[in-house]
């Protein structure tokens, strides 16, 4: 069956005799791999269309029961032309397309696939309108945790639900009072860094302005991130470390 669906690039991968192997999200059938042949030749037609962290509009054969395709004809939709000339944006991107490739499973249902697909499409747009990598990149995060159920808790103590609140403890899953965190020796934190945390927690992209006017980095709470989806999802993200050490302010 021929099938024309809108698609979401995460990542290519060269494969044999001038193909590529695309991995993309569409909202209908979720993660899918699509087999580009002679996609690596100068002249494809399809070449400018499947680089990662586009929106193109892709046809393949359709079967039942497979998750890999043979892919037709691409053509871009959005290029994100900031996204792929800005360095924080470009390597803020590979982060959420490394999440999201481990979250999102092949034959995933309907609801998900298009979470995923809004998400990383808003995460696009709002890094293209040049919002700031690290704010968008913790926001983006958080959704994702939340998605699968392993998101901190941040309104009181994980522990006791004590309300007032000094420390978070990644490997208890949230905020920590007091007493709680000197009984786990999870060192103490500054309010500020509290509110901040919780607030990139309970926000959606739309409220970037807002973030952007209270805060002035969103790195520690983006390392926080990562080390949650780290114990909680068995997920080492392995481009996080080249974001965190190239990010510029
Ligand atoms: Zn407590």
């Amino acid at each position: 069956m021929n099938e024309i669906v809108e698609a979401l690039i995460l990542k290519e991968q060269d494969y044999k005799e001038n193909a590529v192997i695309l991995t993309v999200i569409t909202k209908e059938y979720g993660r899918i791999s699509l087999v580009g042949q002679g996609i690596r030749k100068m002249t494809s037609k399809n070449r400018a269309s499947v680089f990662p962290y586009t929106k193109a509009e892709v046809q393949f054969d359709y079967k039942e029961g497979k998750t890999m395709f043979r892919l037709k004809t691409a053509r871009t939709l959005s290029f994100y032309r900031f996204v792929h000339s800005d360095l924080n944006a470009g390597l803020a991107c590979g982060v959420l397309a490394e999440v999201m490739d481990a979250f999102l499973p092949e034959n995933s249902d309907y609801e998900f696939s298009a979470f995923c697909y809004d998400l990383f499409e808003e995460f696009c747009s709002f890094l293209e309108e040049q919002h700031r990598a690290d704010i968008v990149l913790a926001v983006a995060l958080a959704k994702l945790l939340e998605s699968q159920g392993i998101g901190p808790v941040v309104d009181e103590c994980v522990l006791c639900g004590n309300q007032s609140v000094a420390s978070i403890s990644v490997r208890e899953g949230g905020f920590l009072c007091h007493e709680c965190a000197i009984s786990h020796g999870a060192p103490m934190k500054e309010a500020a860094d509290l509110r901040r945390f919780r607030l990139l927690n309970k926000a959606e992209l739309r409220h970037i302005d807002i973030l952007e006017s209270h805060m002035d980095s969103a790195m520690d709470d983006c390392t926080l991130l990562v080390e949650f989806i780290r114990m909680h999802a068995g997920l080492s993200v392995k481009s996080y470390a080249l974001f965190q050490q190239m990010f510029l302010v």
